[in-house]
């Protein structure tokens, strides 16, 4: 464990939610470990935190949380970068607090940003920033010290799961917003699967244009039957499907597990048209 997990270990133990207290280096350990999100309910306004730019609400747990400037992986020691908590809006990225640290005064805490004041006079500011709390910054997205505003990270908004949901469901639209959002095309599901497979295997021919046109791999080959998505889309008989992975290179010379390729699935379940497809590729088997 590296001391700055160390350090949020111990301040997650001896803090709990009071989120504006300065721990005390030296208190007792038995102190009871109470995580942020077991915190009393509020009356949900109060819990609403207004951003000054977009005038969209949220509340703490889905704001960013950037804790450090680029230069430092994590909370280091001096000269690796400056430990300067801040909090973006999820929904436009504004900064809306940030920590605040007065060595003269010798106090640290947080504040709002610029018209978040008045605007937020009446709420909670972000809990204390070594708890687990928000969403992090992914290291490509942290935002510099002078920074105002961040680019929402990709990340934030693409989800593995809905891509295999719009795949399944021929959505492809839904399959470019979650490919453009950084989900990985060549992601698998847990039977081995890639997006590319399944849309083969289910015939939507769009969605697998979208897969395709977004970096999916056409030779990669199942987990547990070795079968590719060209294999798939064959022993479904989907010819159209078949012409457009032929078109992005699919190799018709693989074989699956069985040792079976395309063109002899084809004959197997006798679809001719197929079959005339996969010899027009040059299948040498
Ligand atoms: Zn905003």
């Amino acid at each position: 464990m590296g001391w700055f997990q160390w350090l949020r270990k111990k301040f997650n133990t001896e803090v709990g939610e009071a989120s504006q207290v300065t721990p005390e280096p030296d208190s007792p350990a038995e102190k009871p470990t109470v995580s942020p999100s077991s915190s009393e309910a509020r009356e949900p306004d109060e819990e609403q935190v207004k951003c000054a730019d977009c005038r969209q609400t949220f509340v703490w747990e889905n704001a960013y949380n950037q804790q450090d400037t680029p230069g430092s992986e994590s909370f280091h020691p001096p000269g690796h970068g400056i430990f300067h908590p801040r909090a973006f809006c999820p929904h436009c990225g504004a900064l809306v607090a940030e920590w605040d640290i007065d060595r003269q005064q010798d106090y640290d805490r947080w504040k709002w940003y610029g018209e978040n004041a008045a605007l937020n006079s009446a709420r909670p500011l972000p809990p204390y920033p070594l708890l687990f709390w928000g969403k992090a910054m992914p290291n490509l997205s942290l935002a510099s010290i002078d920074c105002k505003k961040i680019q929402i990270p990709a990340e934030a908004s693409g989800s593995p799961e809905k891509l295999f949901w719009a795949v399944v469901g021929g959505n492809a639209a839904e399959v470019k917003i979650q490919l453009e959002a950084g989900v990985d095309p060549n992601i698998r599901n847990y039977v081995g699967e890639t997006p590319l497979m399944l849309a083969a295997e289910k015939g939507h021919e769009e969605v697998a244009r979208a897969l395709l046109a977004g970096g999916a791999k056409v030779n990669d080959q199942e987990v547990y039957g070795r079968h590719t998505p060209l294999i798939l889309a064959t022993m479904e008989g989907h010819a159209a499907l078949i012409r457009t992975l032929l078109e992005a290179g699919a190799d018709p010379n693989l074989q699956n597990q069985f040792g079976k390729t395309a063109l002899m699935l084809a004959k197997d379940k006798g679809h001719q048209d197929i079959e005339a497809m996969l010899h027009n590729a040059g299948v040498t088997g």
